[in-house]
This record gives C-alpha cells, structure tokens and sequence, in this order.
C-alpha cells in the first residue's frame, strides 16, 4: 500500500475502531430482544438476497447454486433460527453448585459480551465462513469488524454490501482487502480475534493478538485422515467419501485429505469410488470438464500449489487410479485418485486441499494408527466400520478436533456440537451454545450473604478451632 493511502486507512480504521469500542459498552446493557432483532434482519437480508449470493459464488469459483443454498447459506440460516430460539436461555445466569466450606453462599456464570471482534475469514466457504461466525458474535452481543477473503472477491463486495444495508456501521463494520489490511486491523486492541485460515496466518494472527492480549478462536486446518475398516458398507463409504472429497473441488477444511483402507477391500473401493464419482460429477473426461456441478480452483496460486504436489507425487511413483488431468487456463482439475503415493512425499506432508485423494493401505489398525498420529492432530478424522470396538479404539488412540463414524464432514452441520481443531488445527470451539461462548467473557459471580459465613473460619487470628476443621477437611478430602 502506498504510505499515504495506508496513512488515511488507518485514520479512518482508528475513528471507526473508536466508535465501535463506544457502541461495544451499550451492547453490553441490550436485551435479547435488540440482538434478536439484529438477527433476524440479517436473516431476511439473506433471503431476499439469495440469488444475489449464489451469482457472486459463481462469479468467484463457478460454484453450483444448489451447492451454495445448500453449504453456505442453509447452514448460517440455521445458526440464526437455533440463536433466536435459544438465547434467552443462553443469556441467563447458568447457577453452579456450592462447596461445603462456601455453604451459604450461591454462585451463577453471567455471559458478557466480549467486546469489539474482528472476524478473518477465507475464500473456500466465503459467505458461510464470514456469515457463520458473525451470528454468533452478534447472538453474544458484540460489535464486529468483520474482513471477507479478497480471493474471493464477488463475495466479499456482497458482505460489504450486506453489513451497509444491515447493520448500523458502529455495530458492523466490514474491511475489504488482504493481507496488508487485514495486518492493519491486526494493530487495533480487539477483544476477540476469530481467525478461519491456514496455519502459517494463524500464527500470525495469534502473535499480533499477543500483542494486546485479545482472546483468539483460531479455525484451521490440515490432513483429515479417512480410516476404512474390512467390515463396511463399501457402496456408502464410496459414496460419502466421493462427496465430501470432490464438493467444492477438495477445497474443503474437513474433507478427507486422505484415505487409509484396509489392504483387503482397497481395489473394491477404488473402483466403487470411481463408479460413485462419476455418477456425480461425470462418467468422462470432458463430462467432468463440463459439469455444472464441479466448481473451480479458486485462484492460479492454488492452481500451480496443487499440480505440482499432483506432478511430484507422480513423480515419486504414484499412480492415477482416476482423473490426473488439469487445465490451467480454466483452473480445472480432474477428480484424481492416487495408489502407491509415498509417505514421505509432499502430498503426505501437507495439506492438499484440492480434488486430489491419496489412497494409502494398512494390514493392520495398528499400523493405521501410527500413520494418523505421525502427523499433527487433524481437524476431523473419519472410521468407517461397524464395529464398536474398532470405531472406539481409534478415537481412544487419536486426537482430532472432531470425528465422524461412517461418515465424513457431516459434523459440520451438526450446530449442537462443537466445531473445532486441536494444536496445529486450531484453539477454540465455534457453533451454536459454543459459538455464543466463544464469544462471551463467562462471567464467574458468587454472592456472598450478611453476617456469620462458613469463610470466616478461616480468617486470622488462626485458633485451634480453625486448626481442628482444617484437619477435618483435608480428612474428608482424602476420602472422596
Ligand atoms: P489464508 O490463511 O491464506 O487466508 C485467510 C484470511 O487471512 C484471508 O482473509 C486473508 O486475507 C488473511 N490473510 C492472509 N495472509 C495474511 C497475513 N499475512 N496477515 C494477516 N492476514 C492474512 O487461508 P485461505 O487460503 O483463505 O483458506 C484456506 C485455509 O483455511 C486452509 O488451510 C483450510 O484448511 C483453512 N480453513 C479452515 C476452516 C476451519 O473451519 N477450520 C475452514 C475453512 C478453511
């Protein structure tokens, strides 16, 4: 940025920080009745604007209508129904139990807003990864400054758009732009920070709040193992993991970015993998090309990030069980699976995040096992098979910030539940109740009553009194 424009961005950026901090103190005082409000006119918003959306999705990476009703808006109108009905509740003091030496006293958790929030988010799910976070910022009762990917940039001129016809601009603001930008609002003091990105923005994210000492919710990624057991429905798990491989061309934070199988039932799979893929998406090459149901690479970068990992794998000795073609010129690449890929190569060491699935055998879950635990703590992880014992071994044995058994990336939708990564793929719980307390301050309150309290026998001078209960609880302690 030039130094005079960056010079007038940021004076800009501090008035409006300014009257966001202003308006962050009234919010406080609201009553669920003005975020209520505040909801559902972002909910009609979002109706009305429905086609609007789902033109600028395609303008961006050519994105299936039904796709985008389906994954990105269904999903943010649901967090909104699921906040509007629940809120009051969620709003209310939540009473905890009282200790025996605290007898006398009650105690209650009061849900505060955190603040002034900036929201970052990513292109592959651009509405939904902005929108989504912002229900639950606004049900918690905060301001938000909200900073859409420039990837993505149809999308993100509509969230502008939006936040302008919404949202009074001390309540919602939203920043255009890229990394500079988004490093410039990283200078402000927020009080939250919710970052959905790569690992490598994430720490930087995560040390510029440092600086402040703002909370973060760090939304990352990673390699989402799949893990297919002798024992499955091979037609379903082809199906499910088709779907949720293939969907927005792998461009997906939970789609599985590689499958383990069991030696015994891989060459099945594959094919049935192939038969399910093609039913989707097209039974040949140029159907594939063609298919309105098959969006695009979003950007060059990614384009060039995902043929070389593709040649290199090659390279190393994999081989195409399907798909391998790619054209620069429209960003396409062909639904691709890889047998024989080299643990140690590239495409085994980093994200993929692309329509390319490594397909890797075990003789044992063991061997398995180790496989998933050698990499960092994925953000899913997905068992296939029915039994019990086999699907419990493997999240006893494993750590990933979600699971789904007999299923992959369904979990997302499932708003009761926390969503979330672990270490490298993230800190913090987004979603429903905990998308709301993730951006709440869980106030801890105990009131106290008048007159004698069950503390004072603790209060100096010490007696032999005091002395004597002291012994009798350190007793009762030991005893639990
Ligand atoms: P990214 O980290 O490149 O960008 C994310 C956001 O950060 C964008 O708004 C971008 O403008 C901003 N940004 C980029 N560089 C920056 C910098 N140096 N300083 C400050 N801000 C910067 O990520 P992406 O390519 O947009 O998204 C893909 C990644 O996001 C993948 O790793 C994927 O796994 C992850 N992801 C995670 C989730 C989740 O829910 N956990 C969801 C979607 C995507």
């Amino acid at each position: 940025m030039h130094p005079e424009v960056a010079s007038s961005f940021e004076t800009v950026l501090t008035k409006s920080f300014v009257s966001l901090k202003n308006k962050a103190r009234e919010l406080k005082t609201e009553s669920s009745r003005s975020r209520i409000d505040r909801l559902k006119s972002l909910r009609n918003w979002i109706l009305e604007n429905r086609s609007s959306i789902q033109e600028a999705t395609y303008a961006d990476f050519r994105k299936h209508p039904l796709e985008v009703d389906a994954i990105e808006l269904f999903p943010v109108l649901a967090e909104i129904r699921n906040a509007i009905v629940n809120l009051d509740h969620w709003m209310s003091p939540r009473k905890v139990a009282t200790p025996i030496t605290m007898l006398g006293t009650s105690s209650y958790i009061q849900c505060e807003p955190r603040g002034v929030c900036l929201i970052i988010s990513p292109w592959n799910y651009p509405f939904l990864l902005c929108v989504g976070p912002l229900v639950s910022a606004l049900a918690a009762g905060n301001a938000v400054v909200l900073k859409p990917s420039e990837l993505t940039p149809h999308v993100s001129s509509l969230i502008m758009r939006m936040t302008r016809e919404v949202f009074d601009p001390s309540i919602v603001e939203c920043v255009e732009g890229g990394p500079s930008i988004s490093q410039g609002l990283l200078k402000l003091a927020f009080d939250h920070i919710f970052f959905t990105g790569s690992l490598t923005v994430g720490k930087v994210v995560m040390k510029a709040a440092a600086d402040n000492l703002a909370s973060v919710t760090l939304e990352l990624g990673g390699k989402c193992p799949s893990i297919i057991a002798d024992d499955v429905n091979l037609i379903d798990t082809a199906e499910r993991t088709a779907v949720s491989k293939f969907v927005n061309n792998g461009q997906t934070c939970i789609a599985p970015d590689y499958i383990l199988i069991d030696e015994k039932i891989a060459d099945k799979f594959i094919t049935l993998l192939i038969e399910q893929t093609g039913r989707m998406f097209g039974n040949n090459d140029a159907a594939f090309d063609q298919s309105p149901h098959y969006c695009r690479i979003v950007n060059e970068h990614h384009f060039l990030r995902l043929n070389n990992l593709l040649t290199e794998a090659i390279e190393d000795g994999a081989k195409v069980s399907l798909g391998g073609k790619v054209d620069r010129s429209s960003r396409f690449i062909h639904p691709t699976i890889l047998t024989q890929v080299s643990p140690s190569s590239r495409l085994m060491r980093e994200e993929i995040f692309g329509p390319i699935l490594p397909v890797l055998t075990f003789k044992s879950l063991d061997e398995a096992i180790a496989i998933v635990n050698a990499q960092p703590k994925p953000l899913a992880l997905y068992i296939f098979s029915r039994l019990k014992k086999v699907q419990q071994r493997i999240l006893r044995e494993t750590s990933s910030g979600g699971a789904c058994i007999n299923d992959s990336g369904i979990h997302f939708f499932q708003h009761n539940l926390p969503f979330g990564g672990v270490n490298t793929s993230g800190i913090g719980k987004s979603h429903g109740y905990y998308g709301f307390l993730d951006f709440s301050n869980q106030k801890a309150v105990l009131k106290q009553r008048w007159g004698f309290t069950t503390t004072k026998v603790f209060y100096p001078p010490y007696t032999g009194w005091s002395s004597k209960i002291m012994d009798w609880l350190f007793r009762l302690l030991k005893h639990s």
